[in-house]
């Protein structure tokens, strides 16, 4: 049977990197799916889609020619044949994506689009780790490794900082904080993270290193 890791967490707990990681060493395939809200949110973006019109916004995810790379070493992000991996990577995007995370017409439609990934990735490669905010309690709360990755918002705030800075000096983790604060903020109508879900088992990663949380999430899933 195919081995299903769902992991959930917000933003700087360490989640895609060490979700790539841990799917690199049990040789699964990966699935990123804020990646996919925010290849929407870019598709909308080019496309002139109004992003407070819900109904539009649902329908661009509808028609969304996206291919997901599902490769840990490599997740290329193609939407009509283009790589939009950086791209949806950049302010432009990130301002705005919880807009369209948040339009509840356009989740269910995600959210299938998730689960025929996970399978069809899981018959591939024997498995799938799938990383977003809402994998362990709605995309796949029947996968067999349910985990929340979190970490203390001091920790998040050096990690963003060191992402977006290069360094977490006193300054540099001031300036991030407002923007990590509101991402939470922006996000927490999907989850607050405050507590697992019953089943879900909580990894918290703060005074853990890179390789000391990739060795937790693998101990997880092999106990
Ligand atoms: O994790 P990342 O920053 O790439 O997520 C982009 C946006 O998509 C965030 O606003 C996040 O809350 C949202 N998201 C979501 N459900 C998921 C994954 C991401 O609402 N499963």
């Amino acid at each position: 049977e195919h081995l299903v890791v769902a992991i959930d967490g917000p933003s700087g707990s360490g989640k895609s990197s060490v979700s790539k990681a841990v799917a690199r060493e049990l040789g699964v395939g990966y699935l990123d799916t804020g990646a996919m809200y925010r290849a929407l949110t870019w598709w909308c973006l080019e496309e002139g889609v109004d992003l407070d019109d819900k109904a539009a916004v649902a329908q661009a995810a509808r028609d969304l020619p996206l291919e997901m790379g599902t490769d840990p070493a490599q997740p290329a992000v193609r939407v009509s044949g283009r790589d939009i991996n950086d791209d949806i990577r950049t302010t432009r995007v990130s301002e705005v994506v919880s807009k369209v995370a948040t339009n509840t017409d356009v989740r269910p439609v995600l959210q299938q689009r998730q689960r025929d990934l996970m399978s069809q990735v899981a018959e591939v490669t024997g498995g799938v780790v799938a990383e977003g905010r809402d994998i362990t309690t709605v995309v796949a709360p029947d996968a067999d490794v349910r985990i929340l990755l979190t970490a203390s918002e001091e920790a998040r705030l050096r990690r963003r900082s060191k992402e977006l800075h290069g360094h977490a000096d006193d300054h540099a983790v001031e300036a991030t904080r407002d923007q990590v604060v509101r991402r939470d903020r922006d996000d927490s109508t999907v989850s607050d993270f405050t507590e697992a879900a019953e089943g879900v088992t909580l990894v918290d990663t703060s005074d853990l290193d890179f390789e000391q949380s990739v060795q937790a999430v693998v101990d997880v899933v092999e106990r």
